[in-house]
């Protein structure tokens, strides 16, 4: 069995979704498919709940009618008009959702609220995919990835319940495989114990297949994407980029930590543990190589592997009375950032100050500065980035720093990372 994961862009348009298919037919395997929402859907179902957010149901519900026509649009271009009316009643009921959804929004539980709204996106596409496919001759099931996934109820980054989902996979997904069925079901969505939606997180869809293939013990993952591969850097920030053919998981997980936008970082984990490969391929040409994501290979040679987080905060943290940063210290500030869910992506600690990069997240930056104000006097620098780089060369540093301000660096023998503006 194998697992495919189409993101977004993949089934942006009813052509691209119609040129999965012969990637699709020629697999000899068994498959299970795992869906994003379509094109930009997650970011417009975010605009829905913060019109309704800020009382503007009228606007959301204009916005979510946008959204459902895109969709009926999409079926009416793909689908035949026997089929086309039987989805149009499914998609009825499921659009109907989105407007209680609306309705039911709570300004003060955002992330509750948000998790409610943003996870129809994946349910709308998977749909549509699902008729799609059978449409072809597929023999497939569409499968709620809310009755698979287990979560706790930390919204808009639920914790999955691994072994409880993991017997919900087997059960409600293994023997579906064995009868020669594939199965189409999302991304990134999953449901609380009481039956609440959740979300995983942004990007999440990658870490949904890694799961379900860590879980029912597939052969590999594939992830199809609209570049030809893992490149060395994001060709939208850096020239000279180059593909990479073969990749440790270690590599990918570090880079994926640090903002390489290729792969969701939580993706690496599940595989790695169950040493299960990684292809990341290219949905626009199926014959092109791509890259596999394996077992540390020790003969591999890596160019330089280049991260760019943009948007980012350095917090400086000093004490007021001069006494030194040790461990009470730092445990007390660790507490501070453990509490608001923040998460540090690099830091550095002096005698009396301890100095973080973090995202800018503005609601719980503005918390967890008020927090540690009571204690330590707290400086900040907005809008610097953090640079990652794997593999370096002093020339590659010197030309990536190049009239740039240097804020911050941490050099170990592979690595370097500089905070920079
Ligand atoms: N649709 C979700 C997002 O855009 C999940 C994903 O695409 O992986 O973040
Ligand atoms: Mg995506």
């Amino acid at each position: 069995m194998q697992v495919y994961k189409f993101g977004g862009a993949s089934i942006a348009t009813p052509e691209r979704m119609k040129a999965l298919l012969p990637i699709i037919k020629e697999s000899k395997d068994q498959l299970v498919l795992v869906v994003s929402a379509m094109g930009k859907t997650t970011n417009a179902l975010e605009a829905i709940v913060n019109a309704a957010c800020k009382n503007n149901n009228e606007e959301a519900k204009q916005l979510a009618q946008e959204l459902e026509q895109q969709h009926l649009q999409y079926a009416n271009e793909i689908l035949n008009e026997t089929n086309y009316l039987t989805f149009a009643k499914d998609f009825h009921v499921l659009f109907t959702e989105l407007l209680w959804a609306i309705d039911d929004v709570d300004a003060t539980k955002y992330d509750y609220s948000y998790d409610q709204i943003v996870c129809l996106g994946e349910i709308f596409s998977t749909k549509i995919f699902a008729y799609y496919l059978q449409q072809e001759g597929e023999n497939l099931e569409w499968i709620d990835a809310r009755d698979v996934f287990r979560t706790d109820d930390t919204y808009r980054d639920a914790v999955v319940d691994w072994h409880f989902s993991e017997a919900n996979a087997k059960e409600k997904m293994a023997g579906l495989l064995l009868q020669g069925k594939k199965i189409v079901t999302q991304g990134f969505i999953g449901a609380t114990q009481d039956n609440v939606s959740v979300t995983l997180g942004r990007e999440g869809s990658d870490y949904t297949a890694a799961m379900l293939a860590a879980m029912l013990q597939a052969k590999s993952v594939t992830i199809w994407k609209d570049v030809e591969g893992f490149l060395n850097a994001d060709p939208k920030e850096f020239q000279n980029t180059v593909k990479i053919e073969a990749i440790s998981y270690h590599e990918v997980i570090e880079m994926a930590y640090y903002g390489a936008q290729v792969i969701h970082p939580k993706t690496i984990k599940p595989l790695q543990n169950n040493s299960i490969p990684l292809y990341v391929k290219c949905f626009l040409n199926k014959e092109l190589e791509g890259t596999l994501i394996q077992n540390d290979v020790n003969s591999i040679f890596y160019p330089p592997l280049i991260v760019l987080k943009k948007d980012q905060v350095l917090l400086q943290v000093t004490t007021r009375d001069f006494s030194f940063i040790t461990e009470d210290n730092l445990s007390f500030i660790y507490s501070i950032f453990h509490d608001l869910k923040i998460k540090i992506n690099l830091i550095q600690n002096a005698a009396i100050s301890f100095v973080a990069c973090i995202d800018n997240k503005a609601d719980k930056i503005k918390q967890l500065v008020a927090t540690l104000e009571k204690d330590y006097s707290v400086l900040r620098n907005e809008n610097v980035g953090l640079l990652t780089v794997r593999h370096y060369t002093p020339d590659i540093l010197n030309e990536l720093t190049k009239n740039k301000y240097i804020l911050l660096e941490q050099k170990t023998r592979k690595t370097v990372q500089v905070v920079l503006k």
